[in-house]
Parts: structure tokens; sequence; C-alpha cells
């Protein structure tokens, strides 16, 4: 009750309409020390109290540069660049004396994780903590409450500032998503009025798409902690292994209408490798940041709505590196103030409380230092006892030496040792080659996070998810690979990782051959159209000069070339070197099975393609196929907005890319205007819900499975859990290719990993031709997925394609470009693309 009043007076003091000439850094700060008058405010230097605006990133680096000026507690580095060129700074915060030691301080934190470290005496060490604010960049209490907490953190004197910082190496980094950041405060700046209005239906609270969450090519940065295929994830993973935190801080925001939200998370959805002595941890820490809200009258709840499974996550990812990841989820005014449940939310307020429980995890970690320090070194030891069995895992694709580079290259990154191979064998069918192949030992410090990212889980405690419940990497890629191989297959120890050089292609006077299976082909025959070059593609296997070609081999005769023979052997050779796909020239046209003058090599044009983005369409997605487009391929991508899709001359695309959406990207007027462009020769390509959008608009034939069941025995308080358990939130099934099938060229196994976030299911063609890829009679492979929906899964088709006039239109229930590491379904897209009208 006391709380209770403590909070209505607080609401009437600070949650009122906020008052920005009154606004005060007082607010947000502890009265308990005094400050340092030598240091900066964010005031004097961005011009603008915290909460007053939202700060821009570009001010926000500026008073970064300004407190490490100030400051002899801070240092601050740039560790590269997100995508739209803004610093990825991080500012490292300890005691002056600390810093001069700072090298030793980190090296024997290190120490702690390597084995021999039983003997260390942790009462002596500082705890790290790493301290991270708003990845999602329209969740921006977090990153305004940073300005306060490092000002905080620059200025406060006294004991209990001394001992903090004696105690911690704080490892700060004031912008998870400066990208996102910066387009979030563009919006709520722009639309801001003198007179705050907490009106919810003002535009200020309705962002545009794509909104300000994710990153420049709109991925949610805060799942990419273990694919690391961002740049703002390896700057921190950089970090991380250069430190080790003990304690990883993510601030985010939720629903307006919410409280304020710590973990832990639900217990029986935390990851089963994960330490039971984390979770406990955890809980411990969790009792500083109820203290903290309750002094400040502010409401909260913990160990419901999120959880600790997905090891990509910022608050999951320590949990299997030795630490405690917290998360924080603050109910966001998405503005400057918005009427809410609990009266008006100020962002001022969501910032105190950010702020608050920053300081909280702060004094936690160092109460409970030795405890975190003991703990971390316990990890790595029980790791090394698991490990000690041996053993190895080798993987690798003998036709695809950058697929199995890319994954080589993600375990670097997280500092797992890597070797290679020793001799080539083969193994269950499978030829592993060197180049092409990897060994990961199993006895090494990172043993546990290997087992998270190969392992394969169909058992779960708990049948909902907050994300996906499976990301199996070899999967992903669609390698081949032992799991419980020897380590006698292993050669040196890699330490400078590489990807394959292929041979220069020999000089021909007659045609060049490029296979299709290299994971850069797109890109080379990209290069190869650029340059105005015929090309065609083999729809049959066949073998030449002792040597065998498979399906969809690309054929660059030499006659007949915008380019004279010199300069084209010169171009194929660059082309070769960049991509680094293999290129052979032959001497002959006449082969074992199709010539190469026969009619079975078909031409390939080059692709001119859109993809629709805009209201209606998950950015995700969209984003993904821009960012596959973009940075793997080189290949030019026209985004069209979904609004003027009607205004839009569409004859100069061969290809138009409708990725999932939530039904309303597009009306009947432009399905008519799809519906004409296809019957012109057009190739129109969708994914998962767009099915829905082809299927009502007659542009497909879509036979889509549909089960109805009532609840039995299900009360009204598990019915979300029950309908939650219905959901296929992300999960990876078995599926067979025909590999004749245009769609499958490129590939060599007769069987494929898909990942799938979807319930909708197509039936399978009556004709088998009709099914290239088609899922297996018990599909799963990992992941979590009903019973019944894996019963109505098996023998489904997640493809389908249909001709309409000259052109054709071409479906995939499936997401083939998941979160920029489904390395291994990129190429099924690409295939769509590049030979949708062969189909
Ligand atoms: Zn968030």
């Amino acid at each position: 009750m006391r709380n209770f009043f403590l909070l209505l007076v607080l609401l009437l003091n600070y949650s009122g309409i906020a008052q920005d000439n009154k606004l005060d850094l007082n607010y947000y700060l502890p009265k308990d020390v005094t400050y340092n008058k030598s240091i900066p405010t964010p005031k004097s230097i961005i011009g603008h109290e915290v909460g007053e605006w939202h700060v821009t990133h570009d001010k926000l680096v500026q008073y970064a540069y300004a407190l490490a000026e100030a400051s002899d507690r801070i240092t601050i580095e740039d560790r590269g660049k997100t995508f739209e060129g803004r610093p990825l700074l991080l500012m490292t915060i300890t005691s002056p004396a600390n810093h001069r030691n700072l090298e030793t301080i980190r090296s024997q934190h290190l120490s702690l994780v390597e084995s021999g470290s039983s003997s260390m005496n942790t009462s002596s060490m500082p705890v790290v903590v790493y301290q991270g604010f708003s990845i999602h960049g329209n969740e921006p209490s977090g990153a305004n409450a940073g300005l306060a907490v490092a000002y905080y953190l620059a200025a406060a004197q006294g004991p209990k500032i001394d001992d903090l910082l004696n105690n911690a190496v704080i490892l700060f980094d004031p912008s998870f998503n400066p990208d996102g950041l910066q387009r979030f405060a563009h919006w709520a700046n722009t639309h801001k009025a003198q007179n705050i209005n907490p009106d919810p239906n003002d535009r200020e609270y309705r962002e545009a798409w794509p909104g300000g969450r994710t990153n420049h090519y709109w991925f949610d940065i805060n799942r990419d902690w273990l694919p690391a295929q961002l740049p703002e994830s390896r700057a921190r993973l950089n970090t991380f292994h250069n430190w080790y935190p003990n304690v990883l801080t993510d601030h985010h925001e939720m629903g307006t209408n919410s409280s304020f939200f710590f973990q832990p998370g639900i217990p029986s959805r935390t990851h089963p490798l994960t330490p039971k002595k984390n979770q406990e941890l955890t809980g411990m820490i969790a009792k500083f940041h109820a203290r903290a809200l309750d002094q400040i009258g502010s409401f909260y709840f913990s160990e419901e709505n999120f959880d600790d499974f997905y090891y990509g996550k910022g608050s999951t990812f320590p949990d299997i590196n030795g630490g405690v990841g917290i998360l924080f989820e603050q109910a966001s005014s998405r503005g400057h103030a918005q009427e809410s449940v609990n009266g008006v939310l100020t962002f001022q307020f969501t910032i105190r409380n950010q702020f608050t429980t920053a300081l909280s995890t702060l004094e936690a970690a160092v109460s409970l230092r030795t405890d975190l320090l003991d703990y971390q070194r316990e990890f790595y030891n029980d790791a090394r006892k698991e490990a000690a069995s041996g053993g190895a895992i080798v993987f690798g694709d003998e036709k695809d030496a950058a697929k199995a580079y890319h994954l080589a290259e993600i375990l670097n990154r997280h500092q797992i040792e890597i070797h290679e191979l020793k001799d080539d064998f083969t193994s269950n069918g499978k030829r592993y080659t060197k180049g092409y192949s990897y060994v990961v030992p199993m006895n090494q410090r990172q043993h546990r996070l290997i087992k998270a990212m190969f392992e394969k889980r169909t058992k779960f405690q708990d049948s909902l998810f907050y994300d996906i419940s499976a990301w199996s990497f070899p999967l992903a890629f669609n390698l081949d690979y032992i799991e419980n191989a020897s380590m006698s297959r292993a050669g040196a120890k890699i330490t400078d990782l590489k990807m394959r050089t292929p041979d220069t292609p020999n000089v021909s006077t007659y045609a060049y051959l490029m296979e299709w299976h290299e994971y850069y082909s797109p890109k080379a025959l990209n290069m190869i159209f650029a340059e105005g070059l015929r090309a065609k593609v083999a729809m049959k296997q066949f073998s030449l000069e002792g040597r065998d070609y498979d399906y969809g081999t690309i054929l660059i005769p030499i006659q007949n070339q915008e380019m004279n023979m010199a300069d084209l052997t010169k171009f194929l050779a660059k082309i070769s070197r960049e991509t680094k796909v293999p290129i052979r020239g032959v001497r002959t046209g006449l082969a074992e099975g199709i010539d190469l003058g026969s009619s079975n090599f078909r031409a390939v044009e080059q692709p001119k393609v859109a993809v629709i983005v805009g209201d209606g369409i998950s950015a995700y997605d969209a984003g993904e196929i821009w960012h596959l487009f973009d940075t793997r391929y080189n290949m030019r991508l026209t985004k069209l907005d979904s609004k003027s899709l009607g205004s839009t001359d569409l004859s100069r695309y061969t290809d138009i890319i409708i990725p999932a959406g939530w039904g309303n990207a597009l009306d009947k007027g432009d399905a008519e205007k799809l519906k004409t462009w296809v019957q012109n020769g057009g190739s129109l390509i969708a994914f998962r819900s767009a099915g829905r959008f082809l299927e009502r608009n007659e542009l497909m034939k879509l036979n889509f499975k549909s089960r109805k069941d009532s609840a039995v025995n299900i009360t009204f308080e598990q019915r979300r859990d029950y309908s939650g358990a219905k959901v296929i939130g992300g999960a990876i099934f078995e599926a067979k290719l025909d590999r004749s099938h245009p769609i499958a060229f490129g590939y060599k196994n007769d069987k494929i990993a898909m990942f799938r976030n979807t319930t909708l299911m197509i039936e399978p063609d009556p004709n088998s031709y009709n099914n290239p890829i088609q899922y297996s009679s018990a599909p799963l492979l990992s992941g979590y997925i009903s019973k019944p929906n894996l019963e109505d899964l098996a023998n489904t088709v997640p493809f389908k394609v249909s001709n309409l006039g000259r052109g054709q239109v071409i479906y995939f229930t499936d997401n083939t470009n998941f979160r920029a590491f489904w390395y291994g379904t990129n190429k099924l897209l690409m295939n769509a693309i590049y030979f949708g009208d062969k189909m």
C-alpha cells in the first residue's frame, strides 16, 4: 500500500505531461552522492535535457567523446561502422587506478575461463559488466538513460562510487543499434509538439514502415548474437571475447500498458544447456532491481512472458558463455508521452526506470562479485570436464567451399577452435575434402557453445517459445556433417581462416563451364550478365573431358559474345577469383550425355528484380531478401512500395517478389495488375503468407491444409498456452529434392533441411514431377512442433510453381532467407530468379 501511495505521488510529480523547461537531470540522479562540476552534463553538450528530445545517435556520440575527454574514469573506442556508417562505440568505465592497470586486469580475468584457473584468487579481481542499450532502435529509453548513467559514472563522487569503480570494469555500449536509434529519434522528434499530446492516435506514436526497431537491412539485431552476420554483432562479439563479461544487460521496451520486466524469465523455458546456477544468480541480481524500483515507486514483474531459450539474444547468449545475461523491458512511451492504463506514461519516466536498473545492476554485480567470478570459472571447468571425452565434428560440402567457409567463419567469431582436414575421406556416402571441410574438436573451452550450435533437439520441457526453437547450424547451411567423428581426422589448427581459391580457369577457344553448386555462383552469373554476355544452363547432367557436370551447369560460349576471346578469358578468371567459383575451359562440345550445342542447354536471361516493401509487408522478410541480393550477390534489387504499385510500370521487371506480410499490403487492383504482368511473361515469387494473396486472387491454385479441432479440457487460464503450442515458431524439417528440377539446381544431395515458421501447408500435386521439394513422411529434424501439426506437415510441399499465360507464379511456404544465416536455402530463391521460366 505504501508503494501505491508513493507511486501516486510520483505519477503526480513526474508522470504528468512533461513540462520540458522544468525537466532536470536531478530527476534521474541519486541524491546520496555529490557530482564533480568539471564533468559536462549531457545538456551542456547535446543542447537539451535527457528525455526532453529523443537523442540522435550523432549527439550521443558527441557526448560520449566529451565524457571520455573530461573523465579519467572513461576511455572510448570506435569498434567499426554500421551499414549506414555510424560508429560502434564502446566506453570502458572503471577507476583511474584500474585503467592504469587494465591490461593486467583483463588478462587475469581471461585466465578464469582457461584451465588452471582453480588457484586464482577471485576476491581481489574486479567483476566485468557489459551494459548495452536499445538494440531495438524504437525502444529508446535505454540509450537515452545511458546518457545519464554515463554522466553518473563519470561525475559522482564519494566512497560509494569509488567502491563501485574499484570493483568493476564496465563495458558501456551506449547504443546497440545506431541506425535504428537514429531512425526512431528522427520520427519522434519530427512529430513532437510544444504542447505534448499523449493521445495514442497522434502520428508521433505510430511509426511509418519499417520503423526504428531494426538496423539498416531491417534485421532484428537481437537475434544475431549467435549467427553473427551483422556488423553490430561482430563488433560486440569481439568485445565479449576480449573480456568475457560476468553480467551482460540488454535494455529494451515493451507495450505501453505494461510496467517493467527484469529477468529471470519463465523458468521452464530456460535452455537445458544453461546451468541452474545461472538462473540462481539471475534471481539474486533480480532482488537488487526490485529494491531499487520499490524505492522510486515503480511497478515491475519477472518470471513471466520472456524466456532464456534462444542463444542468439543478448540476454541469453552470455548464459552459454559463462556469464549471466539480463533482459530489461520497460513499457514504452514510443514518443514523448502517451496515455496508458497506468495513466500518462512519459518518456522521462521510462528513462528513469532504465537508469535505476542500470545502477542496480552495477550494485548487484559488485555485491555478488566473487559469486559471479567463481561461477564463471566453474562454468568453464565443468565444460572442460564434459569435453574430456573428446571426439570431433566434421562438416563440409565437397562442391561448395564458400558455404563451409562461412560456417567456419561464424565458429571463428565465437573463438571456437577449428582444424583443417588431415586427408580426404568418404563417410556414409558423403565425400569430405580438404579446403571444403573443417574439423571441430569437442575437447575445447567453447565445448558447450559448440553443442548449442550443432545439436538437434526435438524434446522440450515447455511447448511455448519466445523465439525460434531450433537453429542447428549445419542444417541451416545444408552441409554434410558427422557429429561423432574422431580427432584423427584433424589436420593443422586453423589460425588464419581463408576461403578456398579455385584454380585459374584454363584458357579455352571454345566454351567455359561453371557448375552451380558454389554459394556464390549466382553472383558470378550476375557479373557475367552485367557485361552483356550470353550464358546458358544445362537442364541435364553430362560428362566432358573426363569430368562430370551436374544439373544447372552454366555454359558460357566464346563465339558471338560482346567480348573478344582474350578479354573474355581474362574476365572469367577475374570472376572466378572474386567469387571463388571454379570456371573451366573446354576444347570440345562433344560430351557424354548432352552435347554443348544441345537444346537442353537453355538460354538464361539477365533478371531485373523488384521486391514489394512497405505497409503490410514483413520488414524482416523483405530486408533479408534485400540484404541477400545487395551484400551477397551484388545484384540490384528495386524496392517497390506496396502503396505505389498501381502507378508503377512493371514491364521493366522480369521478377517480382512478394515477401510474407499481413494480407493487406496489396489490393484487388494490384492483383489484377500483377496477373496481367505475369501473363505477359513475368515471374511472380511469393513467400509464406503471401500465398493467401495468390490463392484469393486466383494467381495460383493452392490447396492449403486445414484442421478444425476444439479444445478439450482446456481452462480459460490455459487457453493462451493451448493456442501458443499450435504455433510453429521456427523449427527445421527435412524435405526430399528432385535434383532434376530447376528449383533444385546446384544441390548435390537429394535431401534438404528447410526452416519453417508458419503453419501454412499445401497438399502435393497428384503428379510427382510437380513436387520437386516435398517434406518427408517424418520430417522433424530439430525444434518444437505439436504432434497434430507434424502429422499434417508430413508429405506436404513447401514449394509450388504454375504457369499463367507466358509467365509463372512461384510460391514458397517457408522462409529461404531466414536471418541471413540460412545459407543452405538461399539458392532456392536464386533458382526461382534465374531459372523460373524453365520450370
Ligand atoms: Zn526489444
